[in-house]
């Protein structure tokens, strides 16, 4: 499960998160909405400490992201230790952040060798069965810009999922998407959630969410102001806020 209890974060003088609480439990989807600017991807990236909190805490199976506690204190934990819990999350970012310079099968095999320090050979091999199972298989040796915009966001899901992480976190991930190539996307990630994955979406597809989301979760000005089944948040919301929002979006 991954835990968020209290999460703070400002820029500046600027609070984005005042106070999150979050709980994603194995093997569901959590999708979350909310108006722009309203700190979803602020807190996406606390949640594998690409971000820092500064106050609250983040947990994933229990154990603490970004920090090991002494005593009362808390101690940030060292580069190395930082990448290895963060390949336990995997990311999936709006704009597929593939490396360029590296071929689509490399791309996906990087993290795994370096960051899990497993075999070339075994990673290699479940990177190609990744690639083919998002439905790129023949591309494996091309460089990402000879890729539709639907093909990079599928290697990219192939690369979280070449981590074996406990939880993949997603940004918009149809969002640049031409529209003609957003339902291959969402196909790939409707079969994850079928298969058990769990995961976290933020996304502005409200019949997607409806569709595979077991919880969904409207934020709105830092907090989340309210949270449940699709059902329940998107027939019968209980906020001004939340229902002044799908107002716009339904
Ligand atoms: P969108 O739907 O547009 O993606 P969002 O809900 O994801 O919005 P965030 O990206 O989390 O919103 O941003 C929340 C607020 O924090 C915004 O006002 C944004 O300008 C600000 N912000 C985000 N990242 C930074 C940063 N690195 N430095 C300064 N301000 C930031
Ligand atoms: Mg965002």
């Amino acid at each position: 499960a991954v835990e968020a209890r209290g999460v703070h974060k400002s820029y500046g003088a600027l609070q984005v998160l005042k106070g999150v609480d979050l709980t994603v439990r194995p093997g569901e989807v959590t999708a979350i909405l909310g108006p722009s600017g309203s700190g979803k991807s602020t807190l996406l990236r606390t949640l594998n400490h690409l971000e820092k909190v500064d106050a609250g805490s983040i947990r994933v199976d229990g154990e603490l992201v970004g920090y090991r506690q002494k005593g009362r204190k808390l101690h940030e934990l060292k580069p190395k230790e930082i990448l290895r819990q963060r390949s336990q999350i995997g990311f999936v970012f709006q704009n597929f952040n593939l490396f360029p310079h590296l071929t689509v099968l490399e791309n996906v095999i990087e993290a795994p060798l370096s960051a899990q320090r497993r075999s070339r050979s075994e990673v290699e091999s479940e990177a190609l069965e990744l690639l083919k199972r998002v439905g790129v298989g023949d591309k494996a040796h091309d460089y990402p810009r000879r890729l539709s915009g639907g093909q990079q966001q599928r290697v990219a899901i192939a690369r979280a999922l070449a981590l074996r992480p406990k939880v993949i976190l997603f940004d918009e991930p149809t969002s640049a998407l031409d529209p003609e190539l957003v339902g291959e996307v969402l196909e790939v990630i409707r079969r994850l959630a079928r298969d058990g994955a769990t995961l976290v979406i933020v996304t502005h597809e409200v019949g997607f969410a409806r569709e595979v989301a077991d919880t969904v979760v409207f934020m709105d000005g830092g907090v989340v102001v309210e949270q449940g089944s699709p059902a329940q948040v998107f027939d019968n919301p209980q906020h001004d806020r939340t229902r002044a929002f799908l107002s716009h979006v339904l």
